[in-house]
């Protein structure tokens, strides 16, 4: 499975250890990262939902991944035992991905106003934002003198209103912010805290979201580079962030998309 992808190999991350999160199947983004995270000589802990073992695990075994067990980050004593097996396995971390969102379906169509929900609303900040504070506490508690390096995944549809996106852009603007505040209380310990947004990309959570191949297409014909966000483009920048490469840089947010952020209007409605 790792060959999948055209990760560069070396030895960046060789000696660090992490923990990364949000691994459902080959097309996660947090499988694509911990493919390149191992090219470069990292060693894993993976916390998956419950549930996701059958898929998880061979995953793992292929990459050497050692310690693998389940989080749901709504129950904290799932969380406090998933932070357990990774202490029992590595003393301490030197990098942590969060790679986890959730929206109900119902919400992630048609009118934002008219479809939102106190209890999806809160479900989708609980999972998608505050499961980034949470963690980003224990990883940052379970790291050395020396630091370490957080990082996290967002999406544009926090900074602009896309069709469909709706709760979900809601909450990664919470986890935007989330991220920033984060960067500001670990940065005197040596510890940086990063959120990557990449464009749309073929995921099962794309799936959840009505229209999610029209974002596909439309991130894609939008975008300077007239291009798909690549899963190599992605990994190589978790990689910068999560190496000694990324040693100055902490509460930004980098776009992965081929330009999509940056774009006004194309040329077609230029003409019009
Ligand atoms: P994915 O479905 O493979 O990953 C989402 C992960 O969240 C899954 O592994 C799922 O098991 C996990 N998760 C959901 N609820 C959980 C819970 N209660 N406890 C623990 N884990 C839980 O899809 P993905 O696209 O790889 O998503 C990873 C991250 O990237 C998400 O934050 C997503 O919003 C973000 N992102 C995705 C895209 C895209 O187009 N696919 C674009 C930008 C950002």
């Amino acid at each position: 499975m790792a060959d999948d992808y055209q990760m560069p190999k070396g030895e960046l991350m060789a000696g660090k250890r992490g923990i990364v999160t949000g691994v459902a199947n080959h097309q996660s983004i947090a499988w694509g990262i911990a493919c390149q995270l191992a090219a470069q000589g990292a060693e894993m802990a993976f916390l998956h939902l419950p549930g996701m073992e059958r898929r998880v695990q061979p995953l793992a075994e292929s990459i050497g991944v050692k310690v693998v067990a389940p989080m749901d980050v709504t129950d904290d004593a799932s969380v406090d035992a998933a932070f357990s097996s990774v202490k029992q396995a590595f003393e301490t971390i030197d990098f942590f991905v969060h790679a986890i969102a959730f929206a109900n379906r119902d919400e992630l169509k048609g009118s934002f106003v008219d479809n939102t929900t106190r209890q999806g609303f809160l479900r989708a900040m609980d999972i998608s934002a505050f499961s980034f504070v949470d963690c980003a506490r224990r990883a940052a508690a379970m790291m050395p003198e020396t630091g370490g390096s957080i990082i996290t995944l967002t999406y544009m549809g926090s900074e602009r209103a896309i069709p469909n996106y709706n709760t979900m852009g809601v909450a990664k603007a919470a986890l935007e912010a989330a991220s920033r505040y984060a960067a500001r209380d670990l940065g005197p310990k040596g510890i940086r805290v990063n959120a990557l947004s990449p464009g749309a990309m073929k995921t099962l959570s794309l799936a959840g979201i009505s229209g999610g191949r029209a974002m596909l297409a439309k991130g894609r014909g939008l975008s300077a580079m007239k291009a798909d966000t690549s899963m190599e483009g992605v990994a190589g920048a978790a990689l910068w962030l999560l190496s000694d490469l990324g040693k100055s840089t902490t509460g930004e947010l980098v776009h992965v998309d081929a330009g999509f952020h940056i774009m006004g209007f194309t040329e077609d409605e230029e003409e019009a």
